[in-house]
């Protein structure tokens, strides 16, 4: 079995985003915390990440792009997928849901930045179709896991949701809140994920305002957490 990193920061380690909040020391934390992964900072592969649906395939060519500024950050795109050992991915959010995708027959990885645009563009189930089509992974051999993210219990969103989830919204004293999880462990499932490899780890960024950021509770300035995943 291929061995794998899937990791994702904490507040502790500090602002981990090169365009979001105070940015000065962003470089220094990364770093910092992807040293304690034997990762090289400046091996990241970043993203201009839109809301969007856009999954890349990133190889040796992509390694370091957005490592180090913005600019080189790969543009329009909100999944990466890999098959190349050595590639740390990333993926940057403050509420947003980062989903971690692992195929350890045909080694290869898929990493998602699902926020409700992306993920009612379906974004998981684009990224798994990507992986079937370039690695040939079989979806019964996928684990699945899904990061700190706004959960249902905080992420209160408008009555028109209705329309964009049809599955997903739950209804309390007359608001509607979003449970984007459930949302893309169903197209997960629906593309042949098995249930029992999907890890939820129920970690909500709004409830846990000490430990994670959360952009609905800290607003435009708000830092970013990095989720990063990397075939050995
Ligand atoms: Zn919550």
């Amino acid at each position: 079995m291929a061995e794998v990193i899937r990791a994702f920061s904490w507040r502790i380690h500090r602002n981990m985003s090169l365009s979001c909040g105070d940015t000065r020391d962003s470089l220094k934390s990364r770093k910092n915390f992807l040293e304690s992964f034997r990762i090289d900072y400046r091996h990241l592969v970043c993203a201009k990440q839109a809301h969007g649906s856009n999954v890349k395939y990133v190889g040796q060519q992509e390694k370091g792009s957005g490592a180090l500024d913005y600019d080189s950050a790969i543009p329009d795109t909100d999944a990466f997928i890999t098959d190349k050992p050595g590639i740390p991915l990333a993926v940057f959010t403050a509420d947003c849901l980062p989903v971690f995708l692992y195929d350890p027959k045909n080694p290869a990885i898929g990493l998602v930045h699902a926020g409700w645009r992306s993920t009612r563009q379906e974004i998981t189930a684009k990224t798994i179709e990507e992986m079937i089509r370039e690695f040939k992974t079989d979806p019964e051999d996928l684990y699945v896991d899904f990061g700190p993210s706004i959960r249902c219990c905080c992420y209160e969103v408008e009555k028109k949701f209705e329309e964009y989830f049809p599955l997903g919204l739950k209804q309390r004293d007359d608001k509607y809140y979003l449970d984007l999880v459930e949302v893309n462990k169903k197209q997960a499932q629906e593309k042949g994920v098995r249930q029992e490899r999907m890890l939820d780890l129920g970690l909500c960024t709004s409830c846990r305002g000490n430990d994670f950021y959360s952009f609905r509770k800290e607003g435009k300035d708000c830092a970013r957490l990095m989720s990063v995943m990397m075939l050995k």
